[in-house]
């Protein structure tokens, strides 16, 4: 279905990702993880991109978080200012969590942390009975978006952990390092395969998650992913 929305804040996660919130049209309604098509029409040459509700389905606002690359699309979403108009198709998806599984794996790599972070909302708010873990790979501690919000989930819910890792850490990085890999699925997720993975980013990382997940031996019916295309 087709809404007509306007943008209501914009908010700066790091330096280069920033979300958009617009006004939740009525009648719209999601699942937590599902995607919308967003077109910016600015007269003249529309463009059209599918963007992860990085809100979750309990908030009154719908939020779309983006890395900045600095192409067309990307400078003209940068751009957007309160009240400005845009429409969108949607939602569609199956990456989606509703309360069908008590334990959960998550692998996120860069900017496909926005369904994790949906889900992870919609969780708390809805106060479920499941429980997350979720490993979350940036290239930089820059990088790390939702940080704060994440941890502070983590401190108020004993049913959440998140451990991040960097690919390219700084001198004042203390944590993991590294790719996500199958030594620290071990790790950190040992009771692996009991659990639904969700996993999503880029083609590659997602590629390699689900191989190294099924070398781990997680059957297939427990791994779910979304990938992002593009070098996001
Ligand atoms: C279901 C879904 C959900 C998504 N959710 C998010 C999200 O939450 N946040 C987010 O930031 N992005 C998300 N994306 C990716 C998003 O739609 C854009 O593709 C991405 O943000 C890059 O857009 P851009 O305009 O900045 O760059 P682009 O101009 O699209 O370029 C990005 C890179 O991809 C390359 N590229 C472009 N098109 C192709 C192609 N057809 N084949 C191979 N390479 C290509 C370019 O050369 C460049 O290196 C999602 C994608 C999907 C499919």
């Amino acid at each position: 279905m087709l809404f007509e929305t306007r943008v209501i804040e914009v908010i700066q996660r790091t330096p280069d990702i920033k979300s958009i919130r617009f006004e939740k049209p009525q009648g719209f309604s999601y699942l937590a993880g599902q995607y919308v098509v967003l077109t910016l029409d600015d007269g003249s040459d529309p463009m059209k991109k599918p963007f992860t509700l990085s809100s979750s389905p309990t908030e009154g606002f719908l939020e779309i978080t983006k890395k900045l690359t600095g192409h067309p699309f990307s400078n003209a979403l940068a751009g957007l200012k309160p009240g400005d108009q845009v429409s969108i198709n949607g939602p569609y998806g199956e990456f989606t969590f509703q309360q069908e599984y008590e334990h959960i794996g998550m692998l996120s790599g860069g900017i496909g942390i926005t369904p994790l972070r949906s889900m992870i909302k919609y969780l708390i708010d809805k106060k479920l009975n499941a429980n997350i873990i979720l490993l979350c790979s940036n290239s930089s501690e820059n990088d790390i978006a939702f940080k704060e919000e994440l941890e502070d989930a983590q401190k108020k819910n004993p049913n959440i952990k998140i451990i991040d890792t960097i690919t390219r850490p700084g001198p004042d990085w203390k944590g993991v390092t590294g790719r996500i890999n199958a030594e620290m699925v071990k790790k950190f997720i040992p009771d692996y395969r009991e659990r639904t993975f969700f996993t999503c980013g880029p083609v590659k990382m997602v590629d390699s998650m689900v191989s190294l997940l099924k070398e781990l031996e997680v059957p297939e019916k427990q791994i779910k992913r979304e990938i992002f295309p593009g070098d996001n």
